[in-house]
């Protein structure tokens, strides 16, 4: 089993001066898994997926990737090495063409023209909404169109590992259903994904296993549906017993 163990985080903390946002976090994602972490508001998911991506330094703890200790890289070390964020809110580059966006999204990559522009079709294969709205500016897409493009444009940076925070903030019901469609159709594609989530019911029928986090900890784990099946959590996050 340890051998196609993509990432494994031991004991990490993270600080914000004197708040510690996590507590000792342990979690693995083995290849071509889809791992969810789920939790209410404040509970940490954002500093987890910075912590991983680099954006936040931790104060104690371990991150490996693909067998490297990668816990003092600086992120763009992380990029190459093939980790890649569609990051909470979505920030796609709103005076930029959704084509653009995407090319921008190989930015780091040493890859021809020819090679790009195929991935950038396999996007628009994978997405057809953005085939459509290539040419429009991605500041004028609706909210799941944006959310499409930011996992696109991750995408275009062939990660290993793709971190994705929260795709369905924000979004409509229907919306919501499409994007968790997309998600379980990246498994199919051969990435493995960690995907932190409050619509907790969705993310765990979209996953192999779940942590659930709470105030800086992971307070239960499992498959992705014995979790959903759990009375503990359907109390808690799915508003059902
Ligand atoms: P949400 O779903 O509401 O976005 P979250 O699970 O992503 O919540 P985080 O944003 O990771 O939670 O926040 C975890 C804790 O760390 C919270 O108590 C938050 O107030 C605190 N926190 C987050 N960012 C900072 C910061 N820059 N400075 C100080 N405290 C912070």
């Amino acid at each position: 089993m340890s051998e196609n163990v993509l990432l494994k985080v031991d004991d990490l903390q993270v600080h914000y001066g004197a708040v510690q946002a996590l507590r000792g976090i342990s979690l693995e994602v083995r290849a071509g898994e889809i791992v969810t972490i789920i939790g209410g508001n404040g509970a940490g998911k954002s500093t987890l997926m910075k912590a991983l991506s680099g954006l936040e330094p931790c104060s104690a703890g371990s991150i490996v990737f693909a067998g490297e200790d990668i816990t003092r890289l600086p992120g763009h070390q992380r990029v190459a090495r093939g980790i890649a964020q569609s990051p909470e809110g979505r920030q796609v580059f709103a005076d930029q063409t959704v084509r653009d966006n995407l090319i921008l999204g190989a930015y780091h990559r040493k890859a021809s023209r020819q090679q790009i522009d195929a991935d950038v079709e396999a996007q628009f294969t994978a997405f057809p909404r953005l085939r459509e709205r290539q040419d429009q500016m991605a500041g004028t897409m609706s909210g799941g169109e944006q959310q499409m493009l930011a996992i696109a444009r991750a995408l275009m940076a062939r990660p290993q590992l793709l971190l994705l925070d929260e795709p369905s903030l924000g979004l409509a019901p229907l919306i919501v259903k499409e994007i968790f469609a997309i998600i379980r159709g990246l498994q199919q594609r051969d990435v493995t994904i960690l995907l932190v989530e409050q619509m907790a019911n969705q993310a765990l029928a979209v996953a192999d296993r779940g942590y659930v986090l709470e105030t800086g900890r992971i307070t239960m784990q499992g498959a992705g549906q014995a979790l959903r099946a759990d009375p503990k959590i359907r109390a808690a996050y799915l508003g059902s017993h």
